[in-house]
């Protein structure tokens, strides 16, 4: 019935998580029917794809295809792009109005998108570390500048890549990309005064939030691995060619990747939800709409605060499954006529990797004085992704995570596709 639906937007890792938990506990005679809806296939797993976009992994090691994960589960997957929600009719528009879906749940775990701050030019000449597609766009655009320098006198090869932003995401591509081009020195026959890698941030320090231990850790292992790190100065223009600095420096690069901020998917704005400035949909401590209780928000794209300090939980993606959780338990309280839980953030634990052999971490809400540092950090770091694939498709998701399948193939790494 199809006021009955059930409908999650979004197959990342809050949505994953709130699909698979409503599927084990509505049992078999409830009367609803689950509807996940993502524009892809597949899953991504955001958290690591500075490594294909960097060259240390294959793309196809970022992404599950989603019918290995709801696969035996009670959930039907429709493959869209989400145009608009129409709270009043209670109808999710896809593909320009092609489709439409009616709901009578609705969660929205659209994520997020690059945050550009007006920044004159940053848009148009970055490429944002934000999705599978840019990191293949990344890793192509790395490496056509390689082979484009190969074939150039030794003295005339000067490469600078530019990093902006400093947050965990910055600084695990810079020293990914540091690692990589050390080790592909012979194959492109690029020694170390033919390249920069210069991450610039903002702020004071780097990874800002976290503590002074942590980000000294990470800027001194990035300085080690070659990378030139700018701190509290801010990118204020971008042409072509040259990166425009508030301390008046120019920085002429030959890519430039922007890490340096996101906000919530714009769907939600477009289709009339309140919002804050950063695009995030205001949700209340059950992580229902302010404006209907129905519709449930999460992740990356929800303004989700820690009841205990009222302040907004770090998007990532240990809070949207934690958030998945909590909606998918709050809906079927409301099924089934039970008290609804509320929200409140258990730890997170961020761990950054720099190069292969070097992590860095803390807690960011809890226990704050647990640090892990150095290889063995980075060797806890390699298992994150196993933890991840366990929780959102269980011992089969894991398994594929193992023994990825080489056979599935996404035209995503075509290189004459990104001109
Ligand atoms: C390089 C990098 C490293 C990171 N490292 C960590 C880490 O170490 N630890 C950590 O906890 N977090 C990390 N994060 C953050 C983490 O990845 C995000 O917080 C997390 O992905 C948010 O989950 P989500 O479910 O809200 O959204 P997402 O996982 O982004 O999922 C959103 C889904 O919605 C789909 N979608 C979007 N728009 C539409 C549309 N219009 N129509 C249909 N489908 C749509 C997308 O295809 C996607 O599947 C990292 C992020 C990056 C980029």
């Amino acid at each position: 019935m199809a006021e009955n639906n059930i409908v999650i937007l979004g197959a990342g890792y809050g949505g994953i998580r709130v699909a698979k938990q409503l599927s084990t506990i509505l049992s078999e005679g409830e009367d609803y029917k689950i509807i996940l809806v993502d524009k892809h296939d597949y899953h991504t797993l955001m958290t690591q794809l500075y490594e294909p976009a960097a060259g240390a992994t294959e793309l196809n090691d970022a992404m599950v295809p989603l019918r290995e994960i709801i696969d035996g589960l009670n959930v039907k997957f429709i493959k869209g792009t989400v145009e608009n929600i129409d709270l009043r009719n209670k109808v999710v528009a896809l593909n320009s109005g092609d489709i439409k879906i009616p709901f009578k749940y609705l969660v929205n775990a659209l994520g997020s998108e690059p945050e550009y701050f007006n920044i004159e030019g940053l848009k148009e000449n970055s490429i944002s570390l934000s999705s599978l597609k840019n990191a293949a766009k990344i890793r192509c655009r790395v490496e056509k500048i390689l082979e484009q320098a190969a074939c150039l006198p030794p003295e005339e090869r000067e490469i600078t890549f530019v990093v902006g932003g400093g947050g965990l995401t910055g600084v695990e591509f810079a020293g990914e990309l540091a690692f990589q081009l050390q080790r592909e020195r012979d194959r492109y026959q690029i020694e170390k005064h033919h390249y920069k890698i210069i991450l610039v941030e903002g702020s004071k320090n780097l990874l800002p939030g976290m503590s002074p231990a942590v980000y000294r850790y990470a800027q001194k292992t990035l300085e080690d691995l070659g990378v030139e790190v700018i701190t509290g100065d801010l990118i204020q223009k971008a042409t072509p060619e040259t990166i425009y600095l508030a301390s008046g420096r120019e920085i002429n690069y030959t890519a430039f990747i922007w890490a340096g901020g996101i906000r919530g998917s714009g769907v939600a704005s477009k289709s009339g939800l309140k919002t804050d400035s950063r695009g995030r949909v205001l949700v209340n401590q059950f992580l229902q709409y302010v404006d209907d209780p129905y519709v449930y928000a999460l992740g990356d794209g929800a303004l989700v605060k820690d009841p205990k300090t009222g302040q907004p939980v770090i998007a990532t993606a240990q809070a949207a499954m934690q958030q998945g959780n909590v909606v998918a338990r709050n809906i079927y309280a409301d099924i089934i006529g039970i008290k609804k839980k509320v929200y409140r953030p258990s730890l997170i634990f961020l761990l950054i990797h720099i190069g292969r052999h070097q992590a860095v971490g803390e807690p960011v809400n809890k226990m704050k004085k647990l640090k892990l540092k150095g290889f063995y950090a980075a060797w806890i770091k390699n298992l994150i992704p196993l933890k991840y694939s366990l929780r959102l498709g269980g011992f089969r998701m894991l398994f594929r995570r193992l023994f990825p399948n080489k056979n599935v193939k996404y035209e995503l790494y075509k290189c004459n596709n990104y001109k």
